[in-house]
């Protein structure tokens, strides 16, 4: 079995290591009522896809650092200058300049609170979380956007104070190393490899 792609950048170049593509053979597909008659095939396919984040890069690996990161416009003549956004935006929706990076980790563990959710019983192809899933949006303080992650503990309710954890054990450098409880969660009921701020 051979390795999994991996990557590295050294000298300012992508550096390629291993199998991006896997063909496994195709299977027949055949009709049982029909003596077992060829129907079509299976075709197996794997593929590693690079998924660069540029700009977004800090956001991530703050993750598994227990910080949340947004960002701020201080370009002076922006007519929305001051404004913080949490999704992550590399640069200012209105004037195009290139963004501020600030720690919203305080705001969001004293000001986070539920705008709305959503529980899903069923998920896509891919999904690691447990189902049901229970999304959830969240408002902060002097935060013009709304952030969509998840509640891993308890069932949420419109204008719900919540407290981020951060899988600090193994982060997988994704949105996944950042979830959600219920304020006054007790530390040792955290998921494993989770921690508060
Ligand atoms: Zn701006």
């Amino acid at each position: 079995m051979s390795v999994f792609g991996q990557v590295k950048v050294k000298d300012g170049k992508y550096k390629i290591k291993g199998d991006f593509h896997h063909i496994t053979p195709n299977v027949p597909i055949r009709n049982e009522d029909e003596g077992w008659r060829l129907m079509g095939v299976t075709n197996p396919r794997d593929m590693t896809y690079i998924h660069m984040y540029g700009g977004e890069a800090v956001f991530f690996e703050n993750l598994g650092r227990a910080r949340l990161h947004g960002s701020r416009c201080d370009n002076p003549d922006c007519e929305t200058k001051g404004s913080v956004y949490l999704p992550f935006r590399i640069h200012c929706p209105d004037c195009l300049s290139r963004n501020t990076v600030v720690d919203l980790t305080d705001v969001a563990r004293k000001t986070a609170t539920i705008h709305t959710f959503m529980v899903c019983e069923r998920s896509g192809a891919f999904n690691t979380l447990d189902t049901p899933i229970k999304f959830i949006n969240i408002e902060f303080e002097g935060v013009v956007t709304i952030l969509m992650s998840y509640l891993c503990i308890g069932e949420p309710k419109i204008g719900m104070r919540v407290t981020p954890i951060f899988r600090t054990v193994n982060p997988t450098y994704t949105i996944l190393d950042l979830s959600w409880v219920p304020e006054g969660t007790d530390e040792k009921d955290l998921p494993q490899g989770f921690t508060f701020a």
